[in-house]
């Protein structure tokens, strides 16, 4: 370069000019060379600033570049070493980042990029410089993690939205399934190592796991955790009325170091394997009727927003279950017999297509007992309906203590009652209605202190009485109908089956 005048030139003196350019640069500029066969290398130009930033001294860097390499971060240094290798060989544009160590010994981000040069010995130089990146290593940090925690929040929302679904088309019968299922995709979710439900007993005073995840591998938990006495656990006790009075998440970060009050359920976490653990109450109606917890058996990190995220599976967990409760009671409602608690003929007919199905296929025979009240007009008649009310609430439960759980007890129209018997050979279906009629007649009836007599009749038709398995049970219900007429015709009392007429 020459010395001009021109004022848009670089000014009187070069030197001047290159140095306020130089300083005027936010990054440094240097020359870099490296022997032929890469043994030597150092900077012959680098700016001042290499002095204000690592404390290295620009002179020594021109003798050797050791000073610069010894403050490279030493995850970074084998990556320099070989992209300037590269650079070397192929005599292509150099560019790079790595960790500098600054006079202060923190480490920050810089980006090299210089083009190098093959000078006429072999040797190389490159012309570059290099400059601070750290805030925009900063910023692509804080970049890659809210987009980690969007995907993170996003794959949450979409496996809550995946579960209410399944939730909302769940049939009856499959809650169990429905819980278990919901149970493991969280636990697999947030890494733990069980998730599990728990249902309060006795106004809070006890405690049974109803469902339960476990990790592959770890000991499942739930047959030792039913009907737990609350009051033997003080500290779990003041964490429930929180869960109960305050909504409130029960997080322990690290089991052994519970407070003192919480020896003997200290004791409990740690024969669980706890090492820490959330709960959050699960609520039906309004009411906290549980909770819902996930247990990691290892040290762990939580996220911070963790028991808000739990709150939102048991949200999901209360509406199920409040679901559930609902269509129990509907379903029960349309099943059962609201005056006496029995089942009706709708929850009949169906099972005696079952038992139909059975006895087609030789598993098992089946009979039918119909009884009728004697003279119950009489009795609504002479003591009003309401003791016709009570005696058929009477009957009702001793036909439940007469009959077996595999039997089906229904009330089958207004004082009539089916009694469907699940037969094995040597069950004696007669000496079974016999005890009923017997029971009935002993039974000491007394409405509003007025004593009432009280008899029935019945008839029996077991499936083999017919000359073929019908595939509906009408006949069989006809059959043991005309025997319950024949009964009533012989006088009553008594019941009647295929074999004839029979007094107790
Ligand atoms: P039998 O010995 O021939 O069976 O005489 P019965 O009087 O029992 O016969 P009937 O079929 O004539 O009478 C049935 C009565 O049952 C008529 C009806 O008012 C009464 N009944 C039906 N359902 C109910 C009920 O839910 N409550 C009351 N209190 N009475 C009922
Ligand atoms: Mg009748
Ligand atoms: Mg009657």
């Amino acid at each position: 370069m020459h010395d001009q005048q021109d004022s848009d030139g670089p000014g009187q003196d070069s030197q001047t000019f290159y140095n306020k350019l130089i300083t005027s640069v936010p990054g440094i500029l240097y020359t870099f060379w490296a022997s032929a066969d890469g043994s030597k290398q150092r900077f012959p130009y680098v700016s001042q600033r290499v002095n204000d930033w690592f404390g290295l001294e620009p002179e020594a860097l021109q003798k050797s570049a050791d000073g610069l390499f010894g403050i490279v971060h030493p995850d970074d240094l084998a990556g320099i070493l070989e992209s300037i290798q590269t650079s070397a060989l192929d005599l292509t544009v150099w560019k790079h980042c790595a960790r500098l160590k600054l006079t202060s010994g923190e480490y920050q981000w810089f980006e090299g990029y210089s083009v190098p040069e093959r000078l006429s010995d072999g040797s190389i130089l490159w012309y570059g410089q290099f400059h601070n990146i750290q805030q925009y290593k900063e910023l692509e940090q804080t970049l890659r993690e809210s987009e980690a925690e969007h995907s993170y929040q996003a794959a949450f929302q979409k496996l809550i939205a995946d579960l209410s679904k399944e939730f909302i088309n769940l049939h009856f019968g499959t809650i169990d399934e429905c819980i278990n299922e919901l149970l493991k995709k969280i636990g697999q979710f947030f890494g733990v190592d069980r998730a599990y439900l728990f249902s309060f007993l006795d106004n809070y005073q006890y405690m049974t796991s109803t469902h339960e995840w476990v990790r592959p591998g770890s000991p499942p938990q739930i047959g030792s955790q039913q009907n737990v006495y609350i009051g033997g656990y003080p500290w779990w006790q003041e964490q429930i009325i929180g869960m109960v009075n305050d909504d409130k998440v029960v997080f322990v970060p690290d089991a052994s170091v519970l407070p003192d009050l919480a020896t003997g359920d200290r004791e409990l976490l740690m024969r669980r394997g706890v090492c820490s653990m959330f709960v959050v109450p699960v609520k039906v109606r309004g009411r906290v009727t549980g909770f819902f917890g996930v247990d990691s058996l290892r040290q762990r990190r939580w996220r911070e927003d963790q028991g808000d995220l739990l709150i939102v599976v048991s949200g999901l967990l209360s509406g199920v279950l409040e679901r559930h409760n609902l269509e129990q009671k509907l379903l029960s409602q349309s099943i059962r017999d609201p005056l006496t608690g029995l089942h009706n003929r709708r929850y009949l007919m169906p099972r005696l297509y079952e038992m139909l199905g059975r006895a087609a296929r030789n598993q098992e025979t089946f009979a039918v007992a119909m009884f009728d009240i004697d003279h119950f007009k009489q009795i609504n008649d002479s003591l009003g309906h309401l003791a016709g009310d009570y005696v058929l609430t009477e009957i009702a439960g001793i036909l439940e203590q007469q009959t077996r759980g595999m039997d089906v007890v229904a009330r089958f129209g207004g004082e009539e009652f089916v009694v469907a018997y699940s037969l094995e050979q040597s069950d004696d279906v007669g000496r079974m209605v016999a005890r009923i009629l017997q029971a009935v007649r002993d039974h000491n009836f007394r409405y509003e202190s007025f004593p009432i007599e009280v008899t029935v009749s019945a008839g029996i038709a077991a499936v083999t009485d017919l000359p073929k398995i019908p595939s509906s049970p009408d006949p069989v219900i006809g059959k043991a109908d005309r025997y319950l007429y024949l009964a009533k015709q012989a006088g009553r009392d008594c019941f009647v089956d295929a074999s004839g007429t029979y007094r107790i």
